[in-house]
């Protein structure tokens, strides 16, 4: 188990699905955890109450990350509740899917504003913190989407492609102050965001053939990793893109 004791990790769109679970195991293995949610209030406080039940602690704060004034805002109110921010998971996303032809350019401008400019926006705020603090986690939930490309996910694949760039650069430009940055990049995971595929019995089987270990992936699959990579254990794995996909993407 590694141990996050001390530690204080903002969880990005932490109301639901992956993030929820992320925030779960980050909290059970030490850290104090920042539920941050869009407007979920009653899911981020459930993820708020699960954490505290089992012992360990967590907020729950509203903000848009993708408006950067809000995220400056969040984590600049991090600073003054805990003193501190060591952890950022870049978790909030939407998908708005379409062939090219059919996409309109406000389906573009959300998911790009939502999966890729909200990480700009709270890696920004986050890297001064951690640059000061000389310890800094960020890790970019991406998506095989964003290795491979999918068809009718131009927007989404774009903006989880951007995600990997953001974070080797950020390994670059960090990691002289002991900030690791990485991309994790996340096969089929049943959630709100791809359960109307899922619901298609045709396709899941396509994607579960498809996938190595013939199953589709769990939050817990996703979050596991996300512990490690927060980890001290960690400290010389950065600009790294690790699918948790079963093998979906090779
Ligand atoms: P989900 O169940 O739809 O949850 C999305 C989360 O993002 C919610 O907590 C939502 O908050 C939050 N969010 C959306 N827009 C936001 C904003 N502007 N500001 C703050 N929070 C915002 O999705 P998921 O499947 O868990 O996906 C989590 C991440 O994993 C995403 O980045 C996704 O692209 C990635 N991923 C997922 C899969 C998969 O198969 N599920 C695969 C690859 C990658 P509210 O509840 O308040 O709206």
């Amino acid at each position: 188990m590694f141990d996050l004791t001390d530690k204080v990790a903002l969880v990005t769109g932490a109301s639901r699905g992956i993030g929820a679970e992320i925030a779960r195991q980050l909290a059970a293995a030490g850290a104090t955890v920042i539920v941050n949610y869009h407007s979920s209030q009653e899911a981020a406080q459930q993820v708020v109450a699960d954490i505290e039940a089992a012992g360990s602690k967590a907020v729950a704060m509203q903000a848009d990350v993708s408006d950067f004034q809000q995220a400056g805002d969040m984590i600049k109110a991090i600073k003054k509740e805990f003193g501190r921010l060591d952890i950022l998971v870049n978790n909030a996303g939407t998908t708005r899917d379409n062939v090219i032809a059919l996409m309109k350019e406000e389906d573009w401008d959300v998911v790009i504003r939502t999966n890729l400019k909200s990480a700009w926006n709270c890696s920004k705020a986050a890297a001064r913190l951690m640059m000061r603090q000389r310890w800094g986690r960020i890790i970019n939930i991406s998506s095989v989407a964003g290795i491979t490309g999918n068809a009718g996910q131009s927007n989404y694949a774009a903006s989880k492609a951007g995600m990997i760039g953001l974070a080797k650069s950020l390994a670059k430009e960090l990691g002289p102050r002991n900030i690791t940055v990485n991309a994790v990049a996340p096969g089929f995971v049943p959630t709100d965001l791809t359960n109307y595929l899922l619901e298609d019995e045709e396709m899941k089987k396509t994607i579960i053939d498809h996938t190595s270990v013939r199953r589709l992936g769990k939050p817990e699959d996703v979050a596991a990793l996300v512990v490690y990579l927060a980890s001290d254990e960690a400290s010389f794995v950065t600009g790294q893109v690790i699918a948790v996909d079963g093998g979906l993407a090779l």
